[in-house]
């Protein structure tokens, strides 16, 4: 069972159809060969049925022959004016009667021993003892009249007598005739009945090749429909994921249970698409990643220039609507003397220490920025020179008293200023440049507004 499943899909097809053609094979090969034998079997009949009819009518002529030479001897009672004498008479008779039910014993023996059709046996064999009954009766009463007409004792006493006897013949052939109707309609209630079973079972055979024919039908078109579906659905799954940029939902890959041409596209199309879900989520780690190469600046981890021109010009744009905010610019003090005494290396540890510093002090609205060099900016969102200058202060101070391992110690100078309407990048800045100006001019490690 396992295997036909992991048959190709067209062999299952195929399977299911030798299946159904074998069946209606089958059914049509019994109904030839019930046919024939139904066909057989109404000969067989046939050959009972239309001789022993026509005996039955030859048998009634017969009868009829018979009383009306017993009435002419009876009539006549001189043998002299009748062709024949009466036991000559009777002798035809009875030769005639004799040959119909020689030929009528013939066909029923035919009946009982050649064929195969066995209908009423017992009635073949009442009519043939009947016959035979008929023929001793027959015989004795011939017997009988041919001695008394020898003896010429043929008075009206005698003839009641024999009357009598011809009455009982009759009523054996009588006898005979109704056991032969008998037959011939037990004969077409034979073939009738057989008739009868042949449509019924044929008709119940071909609902099941109907049936049958159906089910696989639906079968067929159920796994279509259930392995198409789940096909569009992946399929509509990554159309989705394209159109939104996001990773594939439900990629998970699961073996499939049973391998024809639908599963294996199916699990093709799976793993295509686990691949494209990677792949749009190394995208994705790659944009994040070129993001953060794009804004940040690669020794510290602080924004960068093109960040800070970005947002400086998104907080002109509140303020301008009624905002306030103020910037700050740093520089370290005699940096240059930390790069010639300590090397360069050690200047970017400065730079590292000094960022890492800062950004544990800002407020989460607050961002810092390393402009170029040892020269960073820090925007400070709705606040004050005032409170800017204070938190200033509090960065210098933190700056001044730092302690690293293997760092010298360092300061910061910084220019802060606030947003005063009409401002614009290049003015904000020029006056947060002048204030730090100002505060490298008076001595160093100072806060200075502007
Ligand atoms: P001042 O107090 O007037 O600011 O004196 P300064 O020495 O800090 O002034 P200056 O601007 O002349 O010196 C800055 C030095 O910073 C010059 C440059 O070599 C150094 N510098 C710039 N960028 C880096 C960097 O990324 N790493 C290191 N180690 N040094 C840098
Ligand atoms: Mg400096
Ligand atoms: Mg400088």
């Amino acid at each position: 069972m396992q295997q036909w499943f992991n048959v190709s899909l067209q062999r299952k097809i195929s399977g299911l159809l030798v299946v159904l053609l074998s069946f209606l094979f089958v059914v049509i090969l019994y109904s030839i060969y019930k046919l024939k034998l139904i066909d057989a079997e109404m000969h067989e009949v046939a050959e009972i049925d239309v001789p022993l009819t026509e005996m039955v009518s030859e048998l009634e002529m017969m009868q009829l022959r018979q009383h009306l030479l017993m009435e002419q001897f009876r009539l006549n009672g001189d043998t002299a004016k009748v062709a024949l004498k009466p036991e000559q008479a009777f002798a035809a008779q009875r030769d005639g009667l004799k040959q119909i039910l020689a030929k009528a014993q013939r066909v029923l023996n035919k009946s009982l021993q050649r064929h195969q059709v066995r209908f009423a046996a017992t009635e073949h064999q009442q009519i043939l003892a009947s016959i035979e009954q008929f023929h001793q009766q027959s015989d004795s009463f011939e017997q009988q009249l041919k001695l008394a007409l020898q003896q010429d004792q043929t008075n009206n006493e005698q003839w009641l007598k024999f009357e009598a006897e011809a009455a009982t013949l009759d009523q054996s052939i009588v006898a005979i005739l109704r056991h032969m109707e008998t037959l011939t309609l037990e004969a077409s209630r034979y073939t009738d009945k057989h008739e009868n079973e042949f449509m019924l079972v044929n008709t119940g055979l071909g609902l099941c090749a109907f049936a049958i024919g159906v089910y696989l039908t639906f079968y067929i078109l159920q796994i279509f429909r259930q392995r198409i579906g789940r096909i569009q659905a992946q399929i509509k799954n990554v159309q989705q994921s394209i159109e939104q940029g996001e990773p594939i939902s439900n990629p998970e890959f699961v073996q499939p249970e049973h391998k024809d041409e639908l599963t294996e596209l199916e699990h093709d199309l799976k793993m295509m698409v686990q691949r494209l879900s990677e792949e749009i989520s190394n995208r994705q780690e790659i944009e994040q990643q070129l993001l953060v190469l794009a804004t940040r600046d690669k020794l510290t981890g602080a924004y960068n220039r093109h960040k800070w021109d970005e947002q400086l010009r998104m907080e002109l744009g509140l303020a301008e609507r009624g905002g306030v905010f103020s910037i700050a610019l740093l520089d370290v003090d005699f940096f240059k003397k930390v790069n010639d005494q300590f090397g360069h290396h050690t200047g970017d540890k400065v730079l590292q220490a000094l960022t890492a510093n800062l950004s544990q002090r800002l407020r989460k609205t607050d961002t810092l920025f390393r402009l170029g060099g040892e020269e960073f900016a820090i925007l400070l969102p709705q606040q004050k020179v005032e409170m800017a200058c204070q938190f200033a202060e509090l960065l210098r101070e933190q700056v001044a008293s730092l302690q690293v391992p293997d760092l010298p110690a360092f300061t910061i100078s910084i220019g802060v200023t606030q947003y005063q309407p009409q401002d614009d990048a290049d003015s904000i800045l020029s006056r947060a440049d002048r204030a730090l100006y100002l505060a490298k001019h008076s001595g160093r490690n100072r806060v200075e507004a502007g």
